[in-house]
């Protein structure tokens, strides 16, 4: 009988702690495509979480370079340089390698050997349900995305999660169905050949939408982003000519902080007190716009100056990059092994020299 896809349950590794019993360790793992520098939007979607839960649970945090090929394959000339900026983004502001394991993908050879094994149990049929992998072919015109590649991806992915027997995966709401096609193989695998790797639930992480300087989704092919490396000048150079709401022209025109951008921002930057008097101040015109974009850019720099000052520092030290991944590969490499000794046996394949 087939494993059929069950609905996906929430839960927080918090609501399984037992009271007055040790504390369970969970294991987290997540990753990204080095498709270039973080804007905002990849702040409050992912690393500003990451930050958090690296101080709760044992975290794998890993550069997402294979993935990055899936639709990316012509052109790796920036490839190396988006890891570089990656790795130093992620690191000013404020991940650390002492209480989480940062590596790259391809670094851990695992991630292609289980990557080999699953895909041998994944139906085609599965991926090509998968809704994404018929979005980007519709979207994306520029580039041919007929791909095995592409359309396995998912099966990637599934191994860069089992691989670590995490048993839970950091998404929002919108990556519910992504995480479910992991679960899915999770089940096959133990439908096929019993109990190997546990399956994985989602951690439902805050992963508010952020608009860019257009109104638009905060996103790199929109060239509407504020990145985490933007200098200040560049920062305030771009809040000041940002989009407002339509309607207020004149200074004395009062506004409606629901249709600017602006105000969206404050959402993540700025505090209740202080965004309820914008919004007032909005619909009032007590506040003309540029007072508004100063008190935006104020908070948004209390997080950017120190990231910016932590890049610095880390920007020359090539040395202790390249350590950072070289130990975060070896971390991570243990703990694929093991998984792949599991699946192995399971699988009944020779482990080492079949006639030694
Ligand atoms: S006052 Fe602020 S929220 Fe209102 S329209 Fe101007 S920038 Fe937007």
């Amino acid at each position: 009988m087939e494993p059929t896809p069950a609905s996906v349950s929430i839960s927080s590794p918090e609501e399984k702690k037992p009271e007055g019993q040790e504390i369970p360790i969970h294991r987290i793992v997540s990753g990204i495509q080095p498709s270039g520098k973080l804007h905002l939007g990849n702040y409050m979607g992912a690393l500003k979480n990451w930050i958090d839960l690296q101080n709760r649970y044992e975290c794998y945090f890993f550069i997402a370079d294979w993935h990055a090929l899936s639709t990316n394959y012509e052109n790796t000339s920036l490839l190396k340089d988006n890891i570089r900026n990656m790795l130093l983004d992620w690191l000013a502001l404020g991940l650390d390698p002492g209480k989480c394991t940062i590596f790259l993908q391809s670094d851990v050879l695992e991630h292609a050997e289980l990557n080999l094994l699953l895909g041998m149990i994944t139906p085609v049929s599965w991926l090509l349900r998968n809704p994404s992998y018929k979005d980007q072919q519709e979207q994306i015109h520029a580039r041919d995305l007929a791909t095995f590649g592409f359309l396995g991806y998912p099966v990637l992915m599934a191994a860069d999660i089992l691989l670590y027997r995490a048993d839970h995966v950091p998404v929002g709401l919108d990556q519910l169905p992504h995480l479910e096609l992991t679960r899915e193989i999770a089940r096959r695998l133990l439908h096929l050949y019993g109990p190997c790797v546990p399956e994985p639930l989602p951690l439902l992480t805050p992963t508010p939408k952020l608009l860019g300087l257009d109104g638009r989704k905060m996103s790199k092919s929109y060239d509407n982003c504020i990145y985490i490396s933007d200098s200040a000048e560049v920062v305030w150079e771009k809040i000041r000519t940002m989009m407002t709401d339509p309607q207020r022209v004149r200074r004395t025109d009062p506004g409606d902080p629901q249709k600017c951008p602006v105000f969206n921002l404050h959402g993540s930057f700025t505090d209740d007190a202080a965004r309820k008097e914008i919004d007032k101040g909005c619909r009032t015109a007590g506040i003309g716009c540029i007072d508004c974009k100063k008190i935006l850019y104020a908070n948004i720099e209390t997080l950017l100056s120190s990231a910016r000052r932590n890049r610095q520092k880390l920007e020359g030290d090539t040395a202790l990059l390249g350590s950072i991944l070289e130990e975060g590969a070896e971390n991570a490499r243990q703990e694929a092994k093991k998984t792949l000794s599991i699946v192995r046996k399971a699988m009944k394949l020779p482990e080492k020299h079949l006639f030694g």
